[in-house]
This record gives C-alpha cells, structure tokens and sequence, in this order.
C-alpha cells in the first residue's frame, strides 16, 4: 500500500523554529545540549561517513569569511560539530562566494594530508563574517595515528590494473588519471589510488577505480559515464522537426579552400566558446572535428542534428548564466563542447566529464537526441554537478545526479514536466512510449529496460515515493539511479505548484551549489533545499513550508 500525506503548512515549517533536531541529519545543537551528530551517527551506512548538519542559533562573528577563520571556527566548536582535530584533518579545497553575500569555504577530509573519498565539510560564513552553518560528512572510523596511508605499488601499476579491469579501448579520451585516497568500502578504509579511465567507443565508460595501493587489487569500480539512458538499439536514424533556428556561427578562411563556417560560437564574453563537432557515425573520437558548412545556412538532413545541438547549448549557457549567474558548466567560462552523429543509430546522449554526446537515434525508439532541449539541459547539468556538488553516481548520490539533471531539463524547457518528448520516434510514440520520464507523473511511464523492471514493487514503472524504491545492486543500473531519481524528481515538482519555476530553479541551484557533497542521499537534499530556502526567503516563510512538504509527500525525511 502506498502512503502519501502531505503535512500541514503550520507544522512542517514550526518544526524548524525549535532547536530540536529535525531528522537524524539534521541537528540544531548550538545553545542546547544536544550533541551535534550523535543521533546522526546511527543512521549512516556502509561509507561510514557522518552526515552533519550543525546551525547555528548565536552565529560566531569573525572580522573576515577566509578559510582560516572557518578552521579557527571548526578549532573551537570541536564538541559541537563532533570533528576532531579539524587543523590536522581537514584541507581547504575551494572557497565560494554566492549572490546572497554569503562565503562558503569546502574542505576535504584528510589522513596525513591525503584525501578521504566522499567525506567533505562546508562551512557557511553569511555576509556578517558570522559562522551560520556546517554540514557535510566525515568519515569518523579513520584512526589518524594507525592509518598507514603510503603507497607500495606505484601509479603507473594502478593505471594498468584499472584499464584491465573495465576492458579499456585502446583509444582513451584523455591521459588516465591516479590519485592517492583513502577510499571507505566495505566497513575497512583502505589507501587506494583512485584511477579514472575515460574512452568512448561502442560501450563508452568514465570509469572510476578503486585500486589497493598495498595489494594492488581492485577494490571497488564504477562507471560514471551519465547516459540520458542505458537503452540501446541499431538501426538507422534521421531528421529532427525543421525549426527554424538563429545561431552564432565562426566564418573561416581557408588558404586554399575558401570561405567556410563553422558552428562555433564565441559570442559570450569570457566564455571560451560553444563549439559543435561531427563525431562522423563512428565510435572514436580521433577524426572528430568542428561542424563545418559551405554556407551560413544548415539546412541539409545531415546539418540538423548539428543544429539543434548548438542552439540548445546556447539555451542552457544562457539559463545558468542569466537565472544563476553561473558562467558555463565549471562556474569559469569552459567552453561548452558537443559532438552529434556519434555513433550508428545510437539511442543516447551522454556527458563524458568534458563534453556531450548525442547519436542519431536508430529511427524506431529514438530520433536525434540533440532535438531535445530537456536532454541537452540534463546533460549539461551534469557538466555543472561535477564541477559543485560533484554527486558520486551511483546509489542516492547517483540518483540524485540524475535528479538534478532531470529537474534543470525541466526548468530550461520550461512547456512541460516531462523528459524527451522532442525525441521519441514514431513506432516509440505508437506503442504508448512517448516520454523517457515524466516529474509530474513518473508512474506514467514504464522503466524501459527489463533488468531494472525485476526490481520494481510498483508493476515495473518509475516510483514516485519511498515505497516504491527500487532496491538494486550497484551492478545494475548503478543501484538505481536513472530509476529512483522519479522520486525526487516528483518532489520537486510539487514543489514548483506551489511556488512557480523560478523560485524552485533558485533553491535547488542553491542547494546543489552550496550544500549539496559527493555522498549526500535523499534526507541530504531534503535539508539542503530546505536551508537553501530560508537563506533566500526567511525562516518559517512559505516557500520553506512548500519545500517541506514536497518532501513529505513523496516519503523523504
Ligand atoms: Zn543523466
């Protein structure tokens, strides 16, 4: 039986006015005698990272929001925040500044000056230099002084196991990297190199590592290559829908071969430029080159998948910058890359860490999926996600990547809830398949792919609530990411019916930027919508009240 209350206004947002703890990762100790994680300690699982969430009710001021102001704050607030000796643990990674006035300074947790992976700490300076908040998780099974973190085998051997283990192409996207970590798996913290192994090719992967930096055994891997699906089928594919479309375009002169006009668009100030590729309906990456045309018009078949590609990009540069404020995916200008034509008749859009990727559709499932606007929207939040919250993909964390990615879709093709209805080809539409996924009515639709349907308790269609998740092993569908992030994604639009796009845009831009890290689950974006909300519209006001309810209503506490 499915359960589905939505609390009432008056009570959801009078639970945040007390200093009582809201859920068990969200603790409000300040003033009061409560420890600051020691009920959140329970709950947590086998990363044995504690979530945290310390408020303050008497901010702490200092004359400047700098880094070492955040440690001196962490220095003498080790009881409350439950974070020992936060100068030998804990290295600065970035600071951030926000629209509000507000300083954020992120640190990751370190043994001996290497990274713990998954557990990072943000501290919150309002624009009064006062210490407002702290949240995050630290790995507190860590023993500082019996943790061996030197490696016996050297990075090179790493990068070879790890190519090994996930079957490598030959041809990489870029140089693999291996990075010293102390990786949690399993209940045992292990000194690991983390290695990232990146190719494209027919099974494309962004494969994370884990090798053990003793044994050189593979500890764990995963692959973080995020598709807009995993469903794949060959075929033959053409045509999107023949819009008109202005662009910005590069006139190149050649020596030799005249004029000619490339689908580049270096337009935008201290952007490095919105550039198209053919990727040329292979599955490599090393004859791809700009999109070029004869004309300033692009009007073939063949152009039209270009087309939409980089109008859409456009789009959805211009959303983040003019909504957020944000300069591209990284915050700093990067230039925003996408190649079309991959592949043959390939039903997938991806985002490899650097750039995006569409096929063609084979025709009978899916058209071009550079026709979507959503989809080009999600995958360039992606691009966004792991440049902020860097969400690890797989699991809550995971499904709350593609959560993320889905709801900014919806918020830059703003006519609808629902995902890829630009497209889904005919034969699709004629057997009732006419969206990936819908946020307003996720049990509208069926899970597309037979494996993930097993895990269903719902009759095999996208959750809308906590009942009806999908518990999954890691090896399928990464525990479930494409699949449970309906049920955020719901949340998330009963949240916009009450408070319209716009505001629901800013509070989740807020919460992925400023709160939101790597390990955070489901209760984790619940507090941080929630906070996002009272930092841009006050405590107890409705729209902190609608955040809450959202979540009520959908079985996230
Ligand atoms: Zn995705």
């Amino acid at each position: 039986m499915k359960k589905k209350f939505i609390l009432p206004m008056v009570l959801s947002s009078a639970m945040l006015v007390g200093s009582i703890p809201v859920s068990s990762v969200f603790a409000q100790p300040s003033d009061s005698s409560l420890a600051g994680n020691g009920q959140a300690s329970k709950e947590w699982n086998e990363k044995a990272s504690v979530p945290l969430f310390v408020k303050e009710r008497f901010a702490e001021k200092f004359s400047s929001s700098t880094p070492t102001n955040a440690l001196n704050y962490l220095k003498n607030n080790e009881s409350k925040t439950g974070i020992k000796d936060p100068e030998r643990n804990l290295k600065v990674k970035n600071v951030e500044k926000d629209e509000l006035g507000m300083t954020h300074v992120r640190f990751n947790q370190t043994v001996n000056g290497v990274n713990v992976e998954g557990s990072d700490i943000i501290v919150h300076f309002n624009k009064d230099n006062e210490v407002v908040s702290v949240n995050g998780r630290m790995n507190d099974t860590i023993d500082n002084v019996d943790m061996d973190t030197t490696a016996s085998i050297s990075s090179e051997a790493a990068l070879k196991t790890a190519k090994t283990s996930v079957n490598a192409s030959e041809e990489l996207t870029y140089e693999p990297t291996a990075e010293l970590v102390v990786y949690p798996f399993e209940g045992k913290n292990n000194t690991a190199y983390k290695v990232n192994v990146n190719f494209m090719g027919d099974e494309p992967g962004n494969w994370f590592v884990f090798v053990d930096a003793k044994t050189g055994e593979v500890i764990d891997q995963y692959n973080g290559l995020m598709h807009a699906d995993e469903q794949t089928q060959k075929g033959a594919g053409k045509g999107v829908h023949g819009e008109h479309r202005e662009l910005h375009i590069t006139q190149v002169k050649e020596p030799n071969a005249g004029t000619k006009f490339a689908l580049a668009d270096y337009s935008h100030e201290n952007l490095g430029g919105i550039v198209t590729y053919d990727a040329k309906n292979d599955y490599t990456s090393s004859n791809d080159t700009v999109y070029m045309g004869n004309s300033a018009a692009f009007i073939s078949d063949y152009d039209r998948a270009a087309v939409d590609a980089h109008y859409n990009s456009e789009k959805v540069y211009d959303y983040f910058l003019n909504e957020h404020g944000r300069n591209s995916l990284d915050g700093n200008g990067m230039a925003i890359i996408s190649k079309v034509h991959y592949g043959n008749g390939y039903n997938n859009a991806s985002w490899n860490g650097r750039w995006m990727t569409y096929g063609d559709g084979d025709g009978k499932f899916m058209i071009s999926l550079s026709a979507g606007l959503d989809v080009a929207a999600h995958e360039m939040t992606h691009g966004v996600i792991s440049h902020s919250a860097n969400l690890v993909y797989r699991n809550q964390s995971g499904a709350l990547n593609e959560s993320f990615a889905d709801i900014f879709g919806a918020l830059v093709d703003d006519s609808d809830w629902e995902m890829g209805e630009d497209i889904m080809a005919p034969e699709a539409k004629a057997n009732g398949l006419t969206v990936l996924r819908s946020l307003s009515n996720p049990n509208g639709v069926v899970v597309s792919n037979e494996q993930r349907r097993a895990y269903s308790t719902n009759g095999g269609v996208y959750p809308d609530h906590m009942d009806e998740f999908y518990h999954m092993p890691t090896t399928v569908d990464g525990g479930g990411v494409h699949v449970n992030s309906s049920i955020t994604n719901h949340a998330a639009y009963l949240i916009a019916q009450d408070l319209g796009r716009e505001k629901l845009g800013k509070i989740y831009y807020r919460a992925l930027t400023v709160y939101l890290t790597a390990n955070s689950n489901f209760s984790d974006a619940r507090m941080a919508t929630v906070q996002s909300a009272i930092d841009l519209y006050g405590e107890g006001s409705e729209e902190e009240a609608a955040v809450n309810a959202g979540f009520d209503a959908v079985g996230i506490y």
